[in-house]
């Protein structure tokens, strides 16, 4: 199975590859990927290849 062009993340904490990979659609449509590390619990977003803090896309989600 071809796997995503995403494929090997690794934490931008920690650069462990433990990194847990969600897709998740904003109400806005766009297209982002939640990513969670396995080993040092940091989070953040991905979107169309740029990283943002957790903090930095609230603006985006929280408007609904
Ligand atoms: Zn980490």
């Amino acid at each position: 199975m071809k796997k995503a062009s995403i494929d090997g993340l690794v934490c931008t904490s920690c650069g462990q590859s433990s990194v847990i990979e969600i897709e998740m659609t904003l109400p806005d449509g766009t297209e982002v990927v939640f990513c969670s590390c396995h080993v040092c619990e940091a989070r953040w977003w991905n979107r169309e290849g740029e990283t943002f803090e957790v903090d930095g896309i609230i603006d985006l989600v929280g408007e609904g």
